[in-house]
């Protein structure tokens, strides 16, 4: 029995459905996305729990329904009697989504408040999987304290896998999102970076830049995203190797393409992949989730 855990923000999410005064309502959020992939793409032989926080009220009990349901693991999500989960709305206009978020006071920002907690949730882990977005919703202390949680971990053996996902707007400044980064990059096993954004924020050149920086930053080793390109990936010993991805059979919505391709890629190698098969498996389970509309595609993944 192994066991992971991701550790992020869940929101819930508002959507148009083309019908006047009608919405559909479900939840979402990068970590959780991985989550969700990797429990269906793994068997009962896993656990997949879950670390956040989230508030006392109706709409806290519908989140922690639906993880429970999904076969996520909750006992590690915090209850806070003050606080309630963040959400966005997406509108739909000729097709394309644009995003409204309310996540400035969410209960998610408390998720590493507790040090105790944290650890009970790492303990007897074997992965524990987090990201940039996870690291920016956090007061400084706390990314400190979660940072130390995960550097203890990955000293008693567990495998920290990290994934930058850069979002500026949730930073105080461009300057503070490349410190922290940084920072939880250099106790990372494997960094899961997507190339446009580092090219964005980090200068990068191309992809091998990207896996050089992280390595030189003290990430084990680093697998660079590209869309629909090459995935480009350094497995530990500072040379470069090119993996072509298969190409999608149609476009629908590329929301969690990221987030999809790394659960694709770990659960592939916790069941014993090298990694450039581990990498198809990635890029195989993404293709099927940018083919369908929306972040969770129930019937992307399959059991191998
Ligand atoms: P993010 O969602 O984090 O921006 P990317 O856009 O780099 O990540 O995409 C992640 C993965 O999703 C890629 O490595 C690839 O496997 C798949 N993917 C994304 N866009 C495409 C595309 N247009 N065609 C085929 N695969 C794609």
């Amino acid at each position: 029995m192994g066991r992971i855990v991701a550790i992020g923000e869940c929101m819930g999410e508002l959507s148009e459905t083309g019908t006047a005064g009608t919405l559909s309502m479900g939840f979402a959020g990068d970590t959780l996305n991985t989550a969700y992939y990797l429990r269906r793409s793994l068997g009962s032989d896993w656990q997949i729990d879950y670390v956040s926080a989230v508030g006392t009220d109706g709409l806290s009990d519908r989140m922690l329904d639906f993880l429970n349901a999904e076969g996520i693991g909750t006992t590690h999500i915090r209850r806070l009697a003050d606080k309630t989960i963040g959400l966005y709305y997406i509108t739909l206009k000729d097709g394309e989504r644009s995003f409204t978020y309310w996540r400035n006071d969410s209960a998610a920002r408390n998720l590493a408040g507790d040090p105790a907690a944290l650890a009970r949730a790492l303990d007897g882990a074997d992965l524990a999987y987090w990201s940039g977005i996870t690291l920016a919703i956090l007061p400084n202390q706390d990314r400190l304290a979660l940072i130390e949680a995960l550097s203890q971990f990955a000293g008693r053996g567990g495998k920290v896998v990290f994934d930058p996902n850069l979002r500026p707007r949730l930073w105080d400044s461009s300057e503070t999102m490349r410190h922290w980064i940084h920072r939880a990059a250099a106790i990372s096993d494997l960094c899961l970076p997507s190339f446009d954004d580092e090219a964005t924020w980090f200068g990068d050149i191309d992809p091998a830049a990207t896996a050089k920086r992280y390595r030189a930053e003290g990430a084990k080793r680093v697998i660079v995203k590209n869309g629909p390109a090459d995935v480009t990936y350094d497995a530990g010993d500072g040379a470069i190797e090119i993996v072509p991805i298969p190409p999608a059979e149609s476009i629908l919505d590329t929301t969690a393409a990221g987030d999809s391709f790394n659960a694709g890629y770990l659960a592939a190698e916790l069941q014993g992949a090298c990694s450039a098969d581990a990498i198809t498996a990635g890029a195989r389970l993404a293709a099927r989730v940018i083919g369908a509309r929306g972040a969770l595609v129930a019937n992307a993944a399959t059991r191998s």
